[in-house]
């Protein structure tokens, strides 16, 4: 199979690409600050000032009248001061009293109550009218001005002044950004770097070993780790499984082999006698390798799903009944005493398969000086559905109880027959475990042996 290589990119690109966004975002930033400033400063230095004159206008407006179709200005009204003018004009827009600033030049037309600026850069003025009525008819216009404040300067300066530190400070928020960004990516850098080991030296002992930690990153890593962990041991196992398969395979095809080449050799000269033994070597060896390829096959299909196991609750003891009077017809020496009602979860193609094993294993393993007897019991906790395969055989010694569950592993290869292959309580063992449950072990050495099957119970 041909498996696509990762290119090796730019290894700093993504810590470049958040350096150049955050320094854009900065910019922005203070471009906006920027505006912002000015227009508030503005607002800021005009607002005393459009302050005092919309007082001074509005105060002197109420000292001012026509009487008898003449001007009447009582004391207190303020012509000048503070540095605003007031000028009083008649209805036809004529100037009645009040004299225009020097400077002043505009020739605004008067609209009552809004402030606007006439003129431009230093001789900018505000300028304030008011329309005071006087009786039905008449009453006279009151312009008040003031010199507009400006800002022209400050605003070129703080411009200029941006202008040349915001490189500077862009500069720094690009180098800053850039080193923050590969502090915090400095752990994926890591996990990079060990996936590119693994990869390359397709050796999977790599760990990237981040310290623990709550963060993205160290969860991560952890998975990571996690799952080379559990890819190294389905490596590993695979690779024994492999060595171990070509090897028992091995051994029946170099038995039929030699014999065939025996046969070919010297079969004119054997006795009709030793010629059957050698076809009946040839056939045990054959129903052995017959036996294990079905096994693998089991086994490979259920490891790989594809002999998905549909777990439906079922009643163990009636199932277990059935299953045994189907695979065992008329064997006395073969009891079953199954409680009903004890629902689990399974798929009973795989747990015929798993009983079939345990009580071949019982009659297999017999004692020589006793007939072999096989009981099959099924029972409950308040927890736990129980299905026991107890036997009268041999027996297991405590330190081999570990290892009959690894495949291959055959206790004493010297009683094993042709029938023997080590693969059936390893698939015992799967098989429990796919139904969320676990295989025990009692046995005596002499005495006989006990397998369980525990399954959580389903109410
Ligand atoms: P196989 O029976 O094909 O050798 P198993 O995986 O079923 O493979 O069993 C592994 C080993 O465990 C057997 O070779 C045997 O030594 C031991 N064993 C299994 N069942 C029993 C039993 N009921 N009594 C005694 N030994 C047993």
């Amino acid at each position: 199979m041909k498996v696509a290589r990762v290119k090796s990119g730019k290894a700093n690109a993504v810590k470049k690409r958040i350096a150049v966004w955050l320094t854009a975002l900065m910019a922005l930033l203070s471009v906006l600050l920027l505006v912002y400033i000015l227009i508030i400063s503005d607002t800021v230095a005009t607002g005393t000032t459009r302050e005092q004159l919309t007082r001074t206008v509005r105060s002197n407006a109420q000292l001012v009248s026509i009487e008898n179709g003449r001007l009447a200005v009582d004391d207190g009204f303020r012509y000048a001061g503070n540095g605003i003018t007031t000028l009083v004009y008649s209805r036809n827009e004529s100037l009645l009293a009040g004299q225009v600033p020097v400077g002043y030049m505009g020739d605004e037309p008067f609209r009552d109550g809004i402030i606007r600026t006439v003129g431009e850069g230093e001789d900018s003025y505000f300028v304030l009218d008011l329309w005071v009525p006087s009786g039905w008819e008449d009453g006279v216009w009151l312009r008040g001005m003031t010199e507009a404040p400006d800002i022209r300067p400050v605003t070129v300066n703080m411009i200029l002044i941006t202008l040349v530190t915001l490189p500077i400070f862009l500069l720094l928020a690009a180098l800053g950004s850039y080193h923050i960004a590969r502090r915090a990516f400095r752990p994926l850098d890591r996990i990079n770097a060990t996936a590119e080991t693994i990869n390359e030296a397709r050796d999977l002992k790599g760990r990237i070993g981040l310290p623990a930690g709550k963060d993205e990153f160290s969860r991560l890593a952890a998975h990571f780790d996690e799952m080379f962990e559990r890819l190294e041991r389905s490596f590993e196992a695979e690779k024994q499984f492999t060595s171990d398969a070509s090897h028992e395979l091995r051994t029946p095809v170099s038995i039929i082999k030699g014999a065939c080449e025996y046969a070919e050799k010297y079969g004119e000269e054997d006795s009709p006698e030793e010629r059957r033994e050698n076809i009946e070597m040839i056939h045990r060896q054959a129903n052995r390798m017959t036996h294990l390829i079905t096994q693998l096959l089991h086994m490979t299909r259920m490891e790989q799903g594809t002999e998905g196991a549909a777990l439906l609750p079922l009643d163990l003891g009636a199932e277990t009944e059935d299953l045994v009077a189907e695979q065992f017809p008329d064997m006395p020496s073969l009891t079953v005493s199954a409680e009903q009602g004890v629902t689990v979860a399974a798929d009973r193609e795989l747990l015929g398969r798993l009983v079939r094993n345990l009580i071949e294993n019982g009659f297999k393993y017999c004692r020589e000086d006793v007939p072999a007897a096989v009981t099959v019991t099924v029972s409950h906790t308040e927890t736990e559905a129980l299905l026991t395969v107890r036997d009268n055989g041999i027996g297991i010694p405590e330190e081999e109880r570990e290892k009959i569950w690894t495949r291959f592993y055959r206790a004493d290869p010297s009683r094993t027959n042709g029938e023997s292959t080590g693969l059936g309580l390893s698939m015992v063992d799967r098989i429990a475990c796919l139904f969320g449950g676990y295989m025990t072990l009692e046995s005596e050495v002499g005495q006989g042996s006990a397998f369980t099957l525990h399954l959580p119970m389903v109410r």
